[in-house]
């Protein structure tokens, strides 16, 4: 009875698409948030690293000075040599720290913007949804009330149920199988006088020989 509704068709593939979008947009997180995982996990590293040479710098120094106060020169050089080469390493790993927190900032970046796409997809379609829903409960309520335009009544000949729409203007009396026997049950013949066609009904006690005009005429 009612069709497709496009507005229907149209908000079912706009909420298609926005789910797409959806998807995109973590699938661009996901390896945002490993790679950002893997990084701070590194960091931690680099932070154990870090505090493990501090304190071997410490203990350098501190044997430094013993063998400096036991006049140990040479001992004492040694250890401020390996001190030093311990800060070379220190410095080192603060650069590695530096790069990794560098990354993080560019992952923070990509990650707000995914996150953004994300969110607004989400939005799309949440509206999408909401107007589809809406748009479904008019379409059903006006299928309802197109429903109740139709209505039933019974054949004069057979009682089978007629349905019909109150908006047609002529409603039928028979079924269709009924108005298809009635029209069976005229026939034609020819006027004796004139010649021209005649329609009659099987049922009528008289067959007209001649047409209405011709009697019409012979009648006066
Ligand atoms: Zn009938
Ligand atoms: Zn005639």
């Amino acid at each position: 009875m009612s069709g497709k509704d496009y507005e229907l068709e149209r908000l079912r593939s706009e909420m298609d698409s926005a789910q797409r979008d959806i998807d995109a947009a973590k699938a661009r997180l996901d390896p945002i948030v490993a790679r950002r995982d893997s990084i701070k996990s590194q960091i931690e590293s680099v932070k154990y690293r870090i505090s493990d040479i501090k304190h071997s710098i410490e203990e350098e120094y501190r044997m430094m000075k013993i063998c400096y106060q036991s006049r140990d020169k040479y001992d004492a050089e040694n250890h401020r040599y390996r001190a030093q080469s311990f800060k070379d390493s220190l410095q080192r790993e603060y650069d590695i720290k530096k790069g990794y927190y560098d990354e993080l900032d560019r992952l923070k970046s990509d990650f707000d913007s995914a996150l953004t796409g994300l969110r607004s997809a989400k939005e799309r379609k949440q509206r999408a949804h909401e107007a589809f829903s809406a748009r479904l409960q008019m379409v059903k309520s006006q299928n309802e009330s197109e429903r109740a335009k139709w209505k039933e009544k019974s054949c004069k000949i057979c009682g089978t149920t007629i349905r019909y729409h109150v908006d047609w203007s002529r409603v039928p009396d028979l079924c269709k199988s009924c108005q298809e026997k009635e029209k069976a049950k005229w026939h034609e013949t020819t006027c004796k006088k004139c010649g021209r066609t005649i329609r009659y009904h099987q049922d009528w006690s008289h067959i007209p020989s001649i047409c209405k005009d011709c009697k019409t005429t012979n009648n006066r």
